[in-house]
């Protein structure tokens, strides 16, 4: 192969035959490509794109980089669901425990958050001894055992992905949508599943901006995981405001623990549960629930999905396989469920405070991630070491009322400056008005 020819025929806009793009990837993955060929390869993909059959090329050919996981025949289906990500965003962790007490298996493969956005890796790295880096064989085998992980990739899992990524990052070809297709979907299709939610994000704090551009995307992921033999479906998603009352790794999971916990007296983190409790981040769970419930054929009709969904996770059935999953990778519960208890692991904890009485009418999402990002919580680079206890709570949401010095929301900080730093930026991200907003829809389309 000629690699300099098939660079030169993408700059020109041509097609590249689906062999001719499984040998550069095989070629790039074994040393054989420089990088600064397969940089130049990526620029011409960035400004010529690919059609759908190059899109699909280059997905397998990424998947068949490395393993696939294979699991033994059985009645329970494959499944998961992907969020483009945001602030706040933390439905994989109830979600998954959720699936698999419906009935299903879930090998939830994930990632690390860079920039504002959170991963969900380094939220499961708060929990104590909780292990996210697992071999394909013990993966395969939990699912089997207890329906559901959460764990990263492993080291041979997609590795043209990590090359490419790499690359991309370096090279300013990270918004391209047929390279973020194949980057996602190629991870996805490794896990062999039978359906997949797409939770893909608009909004001043996602990674597509626009509804227009979250749609377009959305639309080719669902064509091409449909085209490669995976039931696929996307929802659209609002990220202007952060989803739930909290931002930040440890505090995302005690949420997510009491969204699993909703409406139970006996919550160890029941000012989640019972105060105002994080309805949309139970909405979404449940959405994403119900959809695959429906995508499988488990359920007739979206309505009957709905119910189903939401009589198990009030059952309490999720919360003990949450534990499950816990001990099964690692975790000490009782460590775990000591540290539920505390109302805070940061050093500092203050609360932003109104300056006037009204109606919340904006809570800026990208704000929030921003300012946890540089309370330490985020990374700057992928190298960067990040804080678990910083973040913000008990978010006030669009549509609710405060009074005049009541609180919009608390900062966790390693120290007394950057919270009060933290604290003087945060003001200006909510907006309060005399009169109370038009809610704000959560889920704006599905796309199937
Ligand atoms: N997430 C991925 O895994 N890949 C991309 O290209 C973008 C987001």
């Amino acid at each position: 192969m000629n690699f300099l020819s098939l660079i030169e025929a993408k700059r020109e806009g041509k097609t590249l035959a689906p062999q001719q793009i499984q040998e550069f990837i095989r070629g790039f993955t074994a040393g054989k490509i420089p990088d600064y060929q397969m940089a130049a390869m990526l620029m011409a993909i960035y400004f010529r794109g690919l059609d759908t059959g190059e899109t699909t090329a280059l997905t397998l050919a990424m998947r068949d980089s490395g393993d696939v996981l294979e699991f033994p025949k059985d009645k329970r289906p494959l499944v998961d669901k992907h969020s483009t990500g945001g602030i706040g965003d933390k439905v994989s962790l109830p979600l998954a425990p959720l699936l698999a007490c419906l009935g299903f298996r879930v090998p939830m493969i994930s990632g690390r958050g860079l920039g504002i956005t959170g991963g969900t890796l380094d939220k499961l790295d708060s929990i104590p001894g909780f292990k996210t880096l697992l071999p394909a064989k013990q993966v395969v085998a939990q699912v089997q055992k207890v329906g559901c992980v959460i764990c990263g990739q492993t080291d041979n899992m997609v590795p043209a992905d990590k090359q490419i990524y790499a690359l991309r990052d370096a090279s300013g070809t990270v918004p391209s949508i047929p390279l973020i297709t194949a980057s996602i979907l190629s991870k996805k299709l490794a896990e062999g599943l039978d359906a997949l939610i797409l939770d893909v994000k608009f909004g001043n704090a996602a990674f597509m901006q626009t509804k227009a551009d979250a749609r377009r995307l959305a639309r080719a992921m669902v064509a091409l995981g449909n085209e490669c033999g995976v039931n696929t479906r996307a929802i659209l998603t609002d990220m202007n405001t952060p989803l739930g009352r909290t931002a930040g790794n440890w505090l995302e999971v005690k949420e997510s623990v009491a969204c699993l916990e909703i409406g139970r007296a006996d919550s160890p983190v029941s000012w989640a549960a019972q105060q105002r409790g994080p309805t949309d981040l139970r909405q979404l769970v449940l959405d994403c629930a119900a959809h695959l419930l429906v995508q499988t054929h488990k359920s007739k009709s979206p309505a009957a999905a709905r119910k189903l969904a939401e009589d198990c996770l009030n059952s309490g059935a999720p919360r003990k396989k949450w534990d499950e999953m816990l001990v099964a990778q690692g975790t000490d519960l009782k460590e775990f469920n000591q540290k539920l208890l505390l109302d805070s692991t940061a050093s500092v904890v203050i609360e932003v405070k109104s300056e006037k009485s009204g109606f919340v009418s904006q809570c800026d999402a990208r704000l929030i991630g921003e300012v946890i990002r540089d309370l330490g919580g985020g990374r700057l680079t992928k190298e960067s070491l990040i804080n678990r206890d910083v973040g913000v709570d008990r978010i006030a949401k669009p549509g609710e009322r405060v009074e005049q010095s009541g609180v919009l929301c608390r900062i966790h900080a390693a120290d007394g400056a950057r919270a009060e730093i933290a604290a003087v930026r945060l003001v200006s991200g909510f907006a309060i008005s005399p009169r109370r907003p038009v809610a704000a829809r959560l889920v704006h389309e599905v796309i199937e």
